[in-house]
């Protein structure tokens, strides 16, 4: 565990810096979206886009997720977002300490809505992601009856 790691574990969750994962495509760049009417979030097909403090626009899975249609990608007349990325930069695990089907009560709500049957059922019925099937589509977040599936800054 390196010193960012250690002070992070002495952080409550609640005080740690929220990830916010970006539409697919986008730049790491978003200055020029405060100057920004925002035609990408009134236009996604899906409504997962918000704006965050810095008016620069973030999925929130707990809402919906992006099913990759491109059209934040075209209305941005900025050039922050790019057509043609089918992923989106994030990492979706599920906390078995959450999850209760891991703690033996049957649930497959999070089965359902994976188009990309990135969920695998370890021993019939615990679920685990399979990364490298996992597009952070972030459809399956909103579906979980407890807030098990986490969203997270994908390292790798
Ligand atoms: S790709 Fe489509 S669904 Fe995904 S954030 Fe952009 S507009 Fe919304
Ligand atoms: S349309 Fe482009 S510039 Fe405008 S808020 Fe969205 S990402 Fe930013
Ligand atoms: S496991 Fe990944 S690909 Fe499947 S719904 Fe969840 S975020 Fe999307």
């Amino acid at each position: 565990m390196n010193r960012r790691e250690l002070f992070k574990a002495f952080v409550p969750s609640s005080k740690r810096e929220r990830f916010l994962p970006r539409p697919p495509g986008s730049k790491d760049d978003f200055t020029s979206c405060k100057e920004c009417d925002a035609p990408c979030i009134r236009e996604c097909e899906t409504g997962v886009l918000v704006r965050d403090e810095e008016g620069a626009p973030y999925l929130l899975f707990e809402r919906s997720g992006c099913s990759f249609c491109g059209v934040c990608a075209q209305v941005c007349p900025k050039g922050v977002i790019s057509e043609g990325s089918s992923t989106i930069r994030a990492k979706i695990v599920i906390n078995p300490n959450i999850c209760s089907a891991w703690k033996g009560v049957l649930c497959f709500s999070c089965k359902e809505p994976c188009l990309d049957n990135a969920i695998r059922f370890e021993g019939l019925y615990k679920p685990v992601v399979v990364s490298e099937r996992c597009t952070a589509c972030g459809f399956c977040v909103s579906h979980c009856p407890t807030g098990a599936i986490e969203v997270r800054a994908n390292v790798s």
